[in-house]
């Protein structure tokens, strides 16, 4: 039971599916601490543009993503933005924990489904197929990477409880959220996740006030 009725709590090691309008605000909050949570966004209205971690970390010239950066979509439209973060480490290159994870990477013979089947599992009913499934964007993830090598370990997330990151989106989105199913991603323990959907309307926030969105898909950047 969430105190607060507007909090939704995603049960250890499952994910959940929802939607956002532009304006709308996703606050994602880790309620023990140490708890990665992987997000996905799609265009609600063509499923084919959804966020790419590639353009996002590109465009940013950074691997570590916070307050004030643009999730960028594959279509190089700004999906969602980070508006507050109160951890600061959160990690955009590895892809949701699967099956095959537990499987070549633990070596589990009968292996969780992982935040992948999760997230699969969770956006079925609105038209999304395994293969659309890209990189998330996973909250609270502790990636640190060695600059001489890029030689990387998955680390105790920094993330204490309460902690917690919040999203505009900038478009109309399909959201995918799991309270991620992976040991070494959770230092050992699956803990829930919360969320919170401000929605504009509610907030009183202008919903054609798209000057930042549109800042976004005028920057150029060079392609790697
Ligand atoms: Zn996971």
């Amino acid at each position: 039971m969430c105190a607060d009725a507007r909090v939704h709590e995603i049960a250890p090691r499952s994910g959940v599916a929802f939607t956002l309008d532009a304006g709308d605000r996703l606050i994602v909050i880790d309620p023990r601490g140490e708890q990665v949570a992987d997000l996905l966004a799609f265009n609600r209205h063509d499923l084919d543009e959804v966020i790419s971690s590639g353009r996002t970390l590109d465009y940013a010239s950074r691997i570590y993503l916070t307050t004030g950066d643009p999730l960028y979509s594959n279509r190089s439209n700004v999906l969602l933005r980070i508006v507050e973060d109160t951890v600061g480490r959160h990690d955009f290159l590895l892809t949701p924990c699967s099956a095959d994870t537990f499987r070549i990477i633990c070596g589990d013979a009968d292996p969780h489904r992982g935040c992948f089947g999760n997230l699969a599992h969770a956006l079925a009913p609105y038209g999304v197929a395994l293969d659309r499934i890209p990189v998330a964007f996973n909250c609270f993830m502790n990636v640190p990477v060695d600059g001489a090598t890029g030689t990387f370990t998955v680390e105790p997330p920094l993330s204490r409880a309460g902690d917690r990151i919040t999203f505009e989106a900038e478009a109309d989105l399909l959201i995918g959220l799991t309270a991620c199913s992976a040991l070494q991603s959770n230092n050992g323990s699956f803990k829930p996740i919360h969320y919170r959907i401000e929605r504009a309307r509610e907030a009183g926030r202008d919903s054609n006030d798209r000057s930042r969105s549109d800042a976004g898909r005028n920057a150029s950047a060079s392609g790697a």
